[in-house]
């Protein structure tokens, strides 16, 4: 890191700069130029303050020579991470693995019905909120710990693993107890006491992008993951903030290799929430597979029409099947397969 000074910096607040760095435990190196003076701050863990010197009288502004985030960078590991599942499916290799189902679990028969029928389609993950963040109080707050049961009957009956979203620091041990995977949505991207909780918790995670989140928080925010210990962590684009009502997101397509690019966790792609139109999921699903994405996550119901959650981009089930023949084929045609279980259904 180079703190950079202002023009007409005096030596006493080049010295203040020094002696800040040496009190947070690193060395000073001044580099007095024509025009001004930086300092170097040697022996940087990654852990640096950087707005406490930014605040300093004299500081023009502060250049990071490597990235804030330490952990998730591919500096720090070249090789792509890979999360293997129970049930055999693996996350981050070569295979596009498929999360699919509704947006809330709302019946028995419902999550049953749909768990089998994206199996039967060659998903490998069955998704469905039982903790569900609405923006309206109003709205179907889920079934809580009763969705949490059924889809543990679900994963019993079909052998799909389970990914279900962990809302408040308060529900991640039934959460965690439930799934395979955790889900923390794009809500609470920066609910840093839900990081902290889930990076504690030994069980693969998936972190949404948040609603107008720039790549680099995003990737800070999935440090947070990796600095409490939890390093089975997975990224989730599931498109941003746009000034265009046309779709409910704008699906950041090119935030999938370029998050690829930066970071070695593995990327699946929302095109649900991404467009928020059940006609648009499609196109966008086959664009992010083209684009390399890890996997997909599509909402998915019986009838999407009478969904209690998210409906209008909420796919039926023979839409779905329809979307996974065009994957399948598109995942082929750039060498790459569609990860099946190889868990067994029991019922
Ligand atoms: C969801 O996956 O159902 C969800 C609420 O997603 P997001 O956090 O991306 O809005
Ligand atoms: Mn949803």
């Amino acid at each position: 890191m180079l703190v950079v000074m202002r023009h007409d910096a005096t030596a006493e607040q080049v010295e203040s700069v020094a002696r800040v760095i040496e009190d947070m435990g690193y060395q000073p190196r001044p580099i007095p130029g024509a025009q001004r003076t930086a300092v170097g701050v040697v022996g940087n863990d990654g852990r640096v303050d950087a707005a406490r010197l930014g605040a300093l009288p004299g500081v023009r502004e502060i250049v990071h020579i490597t990235k804030p985030y330490r952990q998730v960078s591919r500096e720090w590991k070249s090789d792509d991470s890979v999360i293997a599942l129970p049930g055999g499916v693996v996350i981050g290799g070569r295979d596009l693995v498929v999360i699919a189902g509704p947006c809330s679990v709302e019946s028995k028969d419902q999550i049953l019905e749909v768990a089998q029928a994206v199996r039967e389609c060659g998903a490998a993950v069955l998704r469905g909120g039982a903790f569900k963040p609405r923006s309206s109080p109003y709205s179907f707050q889920g079934l809580g710990q009763a969705g949490l049961d059924l889809l543990a009957e679900a994963r019993e009956h079909t052998g799909l693993a389970v990914i279900t979203e962990a809302m408040d620091p308060e529900s991640v041990s039934a959460v965690q107890e439930c799934a395979d995977i955790i889900q923390v949505g794009s809500r609470n991207m920066q609910n840093f006491s839900l990081l902290k909780k889930v990076g504690r918790a030994s069980k693969p995670t998936m972190l949404k992008r948040g609603l107008a989140a720039t790549v680099t928080e995003w990737l800070l925010s999935a440090e947070y993951l990796v600095s409490e210990g939890n390093h089975q962590v997975m990224l989730c684009e599931r498109g941003i903030r746009g000034f265009d009502g046309t779709t409910r997101n704008l699906f950041d397509v090119t935030a999938i290799p370029a998050t690829q690019s930066l970071s070695h966790l593995p990327v699946i792609a929302d095109p649900s929430h991404g467009t928020g139109r059940r006609d648009l999921v499609p196109a966008m699903a086959r664009a992010a597979t083209a684009a390399g994405a890890h996997g997909l996550m599509i909402e998915v119901h019986p009838d999407p029409e009478r969904a209690r959650s998210d409906g209008d981009q909420t796919l039926s089930i023979p839409e779905f099947a329809t979307l996974m023949q065009e994957i399948r084929a598109i995942a082929e045609a750039l060498g790459r397969g569609i990860a099946t279980p190889v868990r067994q259904a029991v019922g």
